[in-house]
Formats: structure tokens, sequence, C-alpha cells
């Protein structure tokens, strides 16, 4: 299928990081969930309250709902990343299920992973039609450490930043910075008026 062909998950380095410390951590399984960008990156990677086992870690409804209602961007939360611990990366039943308790309107990135570093992602979708794209390619996405010196020169060289202007006060009130578009008092007469005055 050809938008398959395309599909791909990104993840923020960072992201990754956490994750394989979290897997290293624990003595079997452990999830977690993350927020997904339009472009289908996953980042900002959160562990919520869970109780786990060797082979299962439960995804309690609570513990849930006070993460999404906690965090600054619920919408966003669109990624679910879990371990294996010592097993191998696949989706058992369990997971199908729990992949289809967090069914939404846009989509859910799910990445199950062990200790082993091996992983698979998929992306489901429920609207307008039940798909799942497994086996996905999953790219880490590392930030450009140059571009922060190179956006800083460019900066520099193109843009002048000026410092508001103060004008006195006539009335011996504390000045204020000049701000053209915003005037107390009812903003600028209207035209008609201006035109009264010379009239
Ligand atoms: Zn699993």
């Amino acid at each position: 299928m050809k938008v398959k062909q395309n599909l791909r998950v990104r993840i923020d380095a960072d992201a990754m990081e956490r994750i394989w410390h979290w897997t290293d951590l624990a003595t079997g399984e452990f999830s977690c969930l993350g927020t997904v960008t339009d472009d289908i990156i996953v980042g900002g990677v959160q562990l919520f309250d869970q109780i786990c086992t060797a082979a299962s870690t439960e995804l309690d409804q609570e513990a849930l709902g006070k993460f999404l209602v906690t965090h600054p961007q619920p919408e966003r939360v669109r990624a679910w990343i879990h371990s294996h611990g010592r097993l191998g990366v696949f989706w058992s039943q369990q997971d199908e299920a729990c992949i289809d308790g967090l069914a939404n309107d846009a989509c859910l990135i799910s990445i199950v992973v062990n200790k082993k570093r091996e992983w698979k992602a998929r992306i489901d979708v429920w609207q307008p039609f039940r798909l799942t794209f497994d086996d996905l390619p999953l790219e880490i996405r590392v930030p450009d450490q140059n571009l922060r010196s190179e956006c800083e020169k460019l900066f520099n060289a193109h843009v002048v930043e000026v410092q508001p202007v103060l004008l006195p006060d006539l009335r011996g009130l504390p000045r204020q910075p000049y701000q053209p578009n915003h005037r107390q008092g009812g903003g600028w007469p209207d035209f008609d008026d201006d035109l009264a005055d010379w009239r």
C-alpha cells in the first residue's frame, strides 16, 4: 500500500533515551505516554502511576485519567510506549485491547521495546475507518546542535532590535512606553472628529 511506504514514526532523541533508561530500570514491563506532533513526531514521554509485573503492565483508567487531566496538552497525548522487558517485541492480546482502549479521533502511535534494544512501531486510526499500519520505520530525531549558533549569526546579521521610545507625559504622570495602537481613554478619535477640529 502506497500510503504505508511513506509512513514512518519519528521520536525525539531525548524521549527515546528516557524510554531506554526506564526499560533498563524496569524488571519486567512498564508503560509510558508521549505527545505526538502533526508531523508524527513523538516527544514529551512521561510515566504515570502503574502497577507492573514481569509480563504485564496495567493501564489503570483512573491513573490515566489523572495523567490527562493534569497534562498541559491532553489532546496531544497520542503515543503509548511500553516495554516487554526480556521478552520479544510483538503485540499481545492485552496490547491490542490497550490500543483499542486508547482509541481517539486522530491516531495512536504505539511503540513496544525490550531490554535488547529491539522495538516495533505502529499507527492506529479509528476514523473514518479502523486501520493499523504496523512495522513502521522508527527514526530518532536528533536536534541539530549547530543550528543554534547558525541562527544566532543570521539573527545578528539581519535583525535590529529597537528599545521602545519613552515619551514624556506633560501632565507629570509616570512615563509610558509609546504604544501607537493602544491609548488609554477609548483609543484614537475617529476620522470625522479629526475633520471637525479643522472646520
Ligand atoms: Zn505488550
